[in-house]
């Protein structure tokens, strides 16, 4: 996808004009106070001789008014299953007043500003509404915007179709729009500002010890967020990365250096390349409100096409399913809770014995350094064993191991395993 991208900007304007893009989340434009700081941002970007383009993601969480959670829950007030259509054309208005209001605030802190909507910044999808995927941007008036001197700010996480239809981009995906723009704009780097000092070796609000990562390489950042942290959009990365556009996580209010994330740097080996030290492990992710399904048969499931059956209808339903297992005798894999009903009425139309479990949750220790090293597995298991913590599937990869436990273990098993794999010191 990344290649598709359309770039309009003339070979090495992007270096002359030094573009970075800064994306500030939810938290970061929820009021004047917050705002105060992503406008400081913006001008000391300005001072540093960078040209700063701006992105934002609709003011707060879910109770304030333009928040994109309280404007969902406004049309399902109204009808609980809302045409996506319109549905998507009402979460971009979340952005847009966003964008305007930063627009407005860094006007009068004397630097002047234009507000952007997705489409006028040349953001096209495709058409799968509430998770749309970016096919090209075109940023002629971004690129107008800054030659009249003018900071553009963009309302992220929309775009148009071919059709012309407004789409979104799903949960993270003002992350994508700042990486697509970083990407064409051929930015020195996008930061990510949002409401923690950079990517940690855990989810703070689980573990407040979790210390603050340097440098990440790409690989272990699209991982980690794949997992569930969800500091940074796993899309964002994977279209910055390969790219070779660096990323940064950084505070809005607080100064820091953040975590800086590219190609050529891991959290074990430092961004000089330097061996800082000879950790397998560089966190620990987790998705919480999973659903475990369990499907037997008579007899051998294979003879009777079960699993195409089962995958082929869950995908017909717009299902997404993770942690499978299969054989014989047993199909076991998880979904989102909020999937649970619709799989628990599609499956029970196959003549198997279909179990639908609530209240699990999946935690994975994520590192590029594991692939190799014999024992890791023995640490998670034994780990856990320890702490009375069952483990009802796993799954693993070059650079992950997850595990599927109850939800109310949750909190425990993270900082067990953060405390197993040394995250709690400095090595
Ligand atoms: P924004 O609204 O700025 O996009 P998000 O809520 O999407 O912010 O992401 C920031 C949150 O990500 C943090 O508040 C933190 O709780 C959570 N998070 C999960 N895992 C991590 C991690 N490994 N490092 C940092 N933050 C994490
Ligand atoms: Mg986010």
């Amino acid at each position: 996808m990344p290649s598709r991208l359309l770039s309009t900007v003339p070979s090495r304007w992007g270096e002359i004009m030094r573009i970075v893009v800064q994306k500030f989340g939810g938290t970061s434009v929820a009021d004047r106070e917050t705002r105060r700081h992503a406008v400081e941002r913006v001008i000391s970007a300005l001072e540093m001789g960078y040209t700063p383009v701006v992105v934002v993601s609709a003011m707060g969480k879910a109770g304030q008014p333009y928040a994109t959670d309280t404007l969902l829950e406004m049309v399902h007030s109204v009808n609980p299953g809302p045409n996506p259509r319109n549905t998507d054309l009402l979460l971009s208005c979340g952005e847009i007043i966003s964008a305007v209001i930063f627009a407005e605030e860094l006007s009068a802190a004397g630097h002047p500003a234009e507000a952007l909507t997705g489409w006028q910044c040349g953001i096209l999808t495709d058409q799968d509404f509430s998770h749309a995927r970016i096919q090209e941007v075109n940023p002629k008036r971004v690129l107008a915007l800054l030659e009249q001197g003018k900071i553009p700010v963009v309302a992220g996480f929309q775009g148009m179709s071919a059709q012309q239809e407004v789409t979104t981009l799903g949960r993270g995906g003002s992350d994508t729009t700042a990486a697509a723009l970083g990407v064409v704009l051929k930015a020195e780097w996008v930061g990510i500002y949002t409401d923690v000092d950079g990517i940690k070796t855990a989810d703070p609000r689980l573990v407040p010890d979790a210390r603050t990562l340097p440098a990440v390489s790409g690989r272990e950042v699209v991982e980690l967020a794949h997992l569930g942290a969800r500091v940074i959009h796993p899309r964002a990365a994977e279209i910055a990365l390969e790219e070779g556009i660096p990323l940064r996580i950084l505070s809005t209010t607080e100064d820091g250096i953040g975590t800086w994330i590219a190609n050529g740097v891991s959290a074990v080996t430092g961004r000089g390349g330097e061996q800082v030290g000879d950790r397998v492990v560089v966190g620990i992710a987790h998705v919480t409100d999973r659903a475990q399904v369990t499907i037997t048969g008579e007899g051998d499931l294979s003879r009777t096409q079960a699993a195409p059956r089962v995958f082929g209808m869950l995908a017909e339903h717009g299902v997404s399913v993770d942690l499978i297992f299969l054989s014989t005798d047993l199909i076991a894999f998880t979904i989102d809770r909020v999937k649970a009903e619709l799989a628990r009425r599609v499956l029970t139309t196959l003549g198997l014995h279909v179990k639908i479990e609530e209240g699990f949750a999946k935690v994975s220790v994520v590192g590029a350094g594991m692939h190799g090293v014999p024992g890791v597995m023995a640490r998670v298991v034994n780990c856990l064993e320890r702490e009375n913590i069952p483990i009802y599937q796993t799954t693993d990869s070059h650079a992950n191991i997850s595990c599927l436990i109850k939800e109310e273990q949750l909190a425990q098993a993270v900082r067990a395993l953060h405390r197993e794999f040394n995250l709690d010191r400095n090595v």
